[in-house]
């Protein structure tokens, strides 16, 4: 054990930072793909975050379609010529002294759903959604060795976005990962229905908020075990205007990670 161990964790010091991503992230560069992140670079972020002060700074790292390092899970936008982003920021905040956090998409995963079709959430008809993941598959699998990688760059911990279940219709998840467990732990089906005046219905919101809350504690043990200084904080979409979709409860998803961030529309 080295002496560093026992030092208070970077946000102990750490009071304002920046979040920093590519314009267009969101939308994984949308119509610009083809030039979607091709300036993206880690080392001048890095550098202008801290002359302005920045006491941290989370570097976008995964969006919906991209990651911004050298992955063996996912491709890097075409624009980058294979520039390893995160890279280049964790050598710059390194020589400056900049905890660099890694913001990491979880949800709406594009690729990973283009690739493995069965693991998108599905509606009460059985359809699939075609852009939602449903966190009881093998998916959390890809998230784990995805989260396991960047690890391996000495970041200081994770940002984890997008931790939810959907935000309004079409509604999941009926698909056999979640009708096989809830029958096995209520012994009935999932109920097809939403009706808050029936039992049935706050049995399928126990399921909803039981998902969340195990596939968080499967990230923070999973990185915890890889690096007991990493940090993980997750974003809390259950403030309105979002609602029961996102499968979030406040204390349960706050006590999820070592702090917590939050996100409301107005
Ligand atoms: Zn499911």
């Amino acid at each position: 054990m080295c002496a560093a161990t026992n030092a208070p964790p970077w946000f102990a010091r750490a009071l304002v930072g920046m979040e920093v991503g590519p314009t267009g992230a969101q939308f994984a560069g949308g119509k610009h793909a083809p030039d979607y992140a091709a300036n993206f670079n880690g080392r001048d972020i890095v550098r202008r975050a801290a002359a302005a002060n920045a006491e941290y700074l989370v570097l976008w790292v995964r969006d919906g379609e991209f990651t911004f390092h050298d992955s063996k899970l996912l491709p890097r936008p075409p624009g980058q010529r294979n520039r390893d982003v995160l890279r280049e920021a964790v050598e710059e905040g390194r020589k400056l002294n900049l905890p660099i956090i890694a913001y990491c998409q979880l949800q709406y995963p594009a690729y990973e759903l283009r690739q493995h079709p069965e693991w998108k959430a599905r509606q009460a008809n059985g359809e699939p959604i075609n852009h939602l993941a449903c966190f009881n598959t093998p998916y959390t699998n890809v998230v784990k060795a995805l989260l396991a990688e960047m690890l391996s760059y000495g970041i200081a911990g994770f940002h984890l976005d997008m931790v939810d279940q959907g935000f309004s219709p079409p509604i999941g998840c009926w698909c056999d990962h979640c009708q096989s467990p809830f029958q096995s732990e209520y012994g009935r089906p999932l109920t097809k229905d939403i009706n808050w005046e029936d039992e049935d219905w706050d049995r399928m919101l126990q399921f909803r908020y039981a998902t969340s809350d195990r596939f968080e504690k499967m990230l923070t043990d999973h990185v915890r075990s890889l690096d007991p200084r990493a940090t993980v904080d997750f974003n809390y979409h259950g403030n309105p205007p979002f609602s029961w979709e996102v499968g979030q409860k406040p204390v349960l998803h706050a006590d999820n990670g070592d702090f917590v961030t939050g996100e409301a529309g107005p």
